[in-house]
């Protein structure tokens, strides 16, 4: 069986244009901050069809930093459903609020704005939407229950870049959109994340942030030819570097096509599951342009799914779990404020999910026929 080719479940694509554009970067005179991470930043605004957006260094250091522009500190509370990356909830506590953890609806793991209802208390201050997979959650809902009671709307839409909703894209719904770049991403800078906001406070606010809480960047002060600067505020050092931004610009104008062979990808899944019981897709909504970060199926049940896992990995196919339920996690189960056995939908997944193989790069390798051939054998035999 080693004879197979291992397929991952995700895999970036970089081409000569990448390469070429990282290493103009690196002959010319900057090497961080320079006119490539504001470029980037206007490429990525355009796309999302946002009005600001705001490099920094990685999706988790962009979730911290819309906690901050949201103004979350201590005594506040954010809603964080419980089926998403822990990045999602530790930017609650880096601002030293409590993550207060809802489940998920069922047929698609996104967040249930009935859930959030429910958990809002007078110290709400945030509510978190994960596009888990890259499906947008119920943002009419969520908008709804956040404008009744005051509270920011923030999309980690890490999972759902080249998505839309009801036809506008994904980064222009919520308050604040955060993206990560890490490699199994849609497209990749190394290491790297964007805001994306209409509002131009949080904007300011999240580049002071990113930058040790310093008022003014290099660029402004050369420009006045001043030595002078202010820290106004405690920040951090989130700055991305201006070759991870060339790379960055370089694979966003391959972002639409690399989402369509994504859909290329499901569209195939989606057919085969069609009649194959033994493993199930999650729901599309019609209202969705999903994005396909993950493809993900559901077993009967546990033993099932765990039979399906080891043996698909011995067949060397790359198929993984996303997610372990955060409140589940050593850290966050000896918190006061996390209930186990109080997140039904999202354990009940946790015991059925597997992602699958999905990567641009599986349509011109034609690596999905063999993924299926390797799960039709091993669900026969089980
Ligand atoms: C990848 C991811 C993050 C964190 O992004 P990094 O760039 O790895 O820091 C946060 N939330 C979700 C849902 C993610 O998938």
């Amino acid at each position: 069986m080693s004879d197979l080719t291992y397929i991952p479940y995700g895999r970036q694509s970089i081409d000569e244009d990448d390469i070429a554009a990282v290493v103009a970067v690196l002959k010319s005179d900057w090497l961080t901050t320079g006119p490539n991470v504001a470029e980037f930043e206007a490429a990525f605004q355009a796309y999302t069809s946002a009005v600001h957006a705001v490099a920094v260094n990685s999706g988790t250091a962009a979730l911290h930093c819309a906690m901050y522009a949201a103004g979350v500190q201590s005594g506040d509370e954010v809603i964080v459903p419980t089926m998403t990356f822990a990045a999602s909830a530790n930017s609650v506590l880096y601002q030293g609020a409590t993550p207060i953890f809802v489940d998920v609806l069922p047929e698609n793991l996104l967040i249930d704005p009935e859930q959030v209802r429910a958990a809002i208390t007078p110290k709400t201050k945030a509510v978190v939407a994960v596009d888990y997979a890259g499906h947008a959650c119920d943002y009419v809902a969520l908008r709804d229950i956040c404008d009744k009671h005051n509270l920011v709307l923030i999309s980690d839409a890490c999972h759902a870049v080249g998505g839309a909703y009801n036809g506008q894209p994904i980064g222009s719904i919520a308050d604040m959109s955060t993206f990560s770049f890490h490699p199994v991403k849609h497209m990749t800078t190394g290491e790297g994340g964007m805001i994306t906001t209409d509002n131009a406070t949080y904007a300011q606010r999240m580049r002071t942030f990113r930058n040790h809480g310093i008022t003014t960047d290099h660029r402004q002060r050369a420009k006045t030819g001043s030595w002078f600067y202010e820290m106004v505020d405690l920040g951090y050092n989130y700055r991305i570097t201006d070759f991870q931004c060339a790379l960055g610009q370089s694979q966003l104008k391959k972002l639409d096509h690399w989402v369509s062979l994504r859909q290329t990808v499901a569209a195939q899944y989606d057919a085969f599951f069609a009649d194959f019981p033994a493993l199930q897709p999650l729901g599309l909504s019609a209202d969705v342009k999903h994005a396909y970060h993950l493809y993900v199926v559901r077993a009967e049940d546990k033993a099932s799914r765990d039979l399906y896992y080891a043996e698909l990995r011995k067949q060397n196919v790359g198929v993984n779990l996303h997610y372990i339920p955060v409140h589940l996690h050593p850290f966050y189960k000896s918190r006061p404020e996390t209930r186990p056995h109080q997140y039904p939908h999202a354990e009940a997944a946790y015991d059925q999910i597997l992602s699958l193989p999905i990567f641009p790069g599986m349509v011109d390798q034609q690596l999905i026929d063999q993924v299926l051939d390797r799960i039709r054998s091993v669900v026969t035999a089980a």
